[in-house]
């Protein structure tokens, strides 16, 4: 095993039933990353790490569901660890939210601004990012280690592919976790989000390893979303499980 993905939360939009919003641990090469931290994801983390062996913490975009858990770990790593210093991965965007909302952010968090095209290293992991197709700027990444390699598409529309990451940035991708947050019979609407047939479709042609669909609309049926995009990536797929790891 060289990276391990913990989904914390892959609830779309907003937290369902007992369900957390989008988070995943990453860990490899002996680093602990956080990517988002949405509504839930911190409670759930902690079932997994302890807060205060977090490495790093990366945010794909300003939008509430996918961060706003960050106030909670603020509160951890200031009051209760007195650590500082942790690197935060974030847009320009969010981080003026994130110093909105949280009084005294820094210098708990060292906010460390992100875009396009960005790439650092993290301990052993070295992380890209891409920007994708939704309302505000929003970042999908990847990270690998060694010859291993995983792909978090963050929120997209269909403007935006995998292929960002396996054709022109670092190589393959082997284990791709995308969103999709509705189905084919809701693509009429142009929302900038992929519905389950899209997410299959893009990650096919991006040519990923494995594929797992996250960030599902609150309440609505798993096996729907496995059957559709099972049948457009052409081979099987899982849809993301809170507390299931995925290694590669
Ligand atoms: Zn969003």
């Amino acid at each position: 095993m060289d990276l391990k993905v913990t989904v914390l939360g892959a609830s779309g939009s907003y937290p369902g039933p007992g369900a957390a919003c989008s988070g995943y641990l990453v860990q490899g090469g002996g680093v602990n990353v956080v990517v988002d931290l949405g509504p839930g994801s911190l409670a759930n983390l902690q079932r997994h790490l302890p807060l205060d062996q977090l490495d790093a913490v990366i945010l794909s975009h300003a939008h509430a569901d996918h961060w706003v858990d960050l106030t909670g770990l603020h509160v951890a790593h200031k009051y209760f660890f007195g650590r500082e210093g942790l690197p935060v991965y974030v847009t320009a965007e969010n981080r003026e939210r994130a110093a909105l909302l949280i009084d005294g952010a820094e210098p708990v968090f060292e906010f460390r601004e992100i875009t396009d095209g960005t790439t650092v290293r993290c301990g052993a992991l070295d992380v890209v990012f891409s920007g994708t197709h939704h309302y505000v700027e929003t970042l999908a990444v990847r990270v690998g280690v060694g010859s291993s390699s995983v792909a978090y598409s963050a929120d997209t529309g269909p403007d935006w592919s995998f292929e960002e990451f396996t054709t022109y940035r670092q190589g393959p991708v082997d284990l791709a976790v995308c969103e999709a947050t509705h189905l084919a019979d809701a693509e009429h609407l142009g929302i900038l989000h992929l519905s389950a047939r899209q997410a299959g479709e893009m990650a096919r042609r991006a040519g990923v390893g494995r594929l797992v669909l996250t960030h599902l609309q609150p309440g609505s049926d798993r096996g729907v979303y496995h059957l559709e995009g099972r049948e457009a990536f052409g081979r099987e797929i899982e849809v993301a499980g809170e507390h299931v790891d995925y290694e590669v």
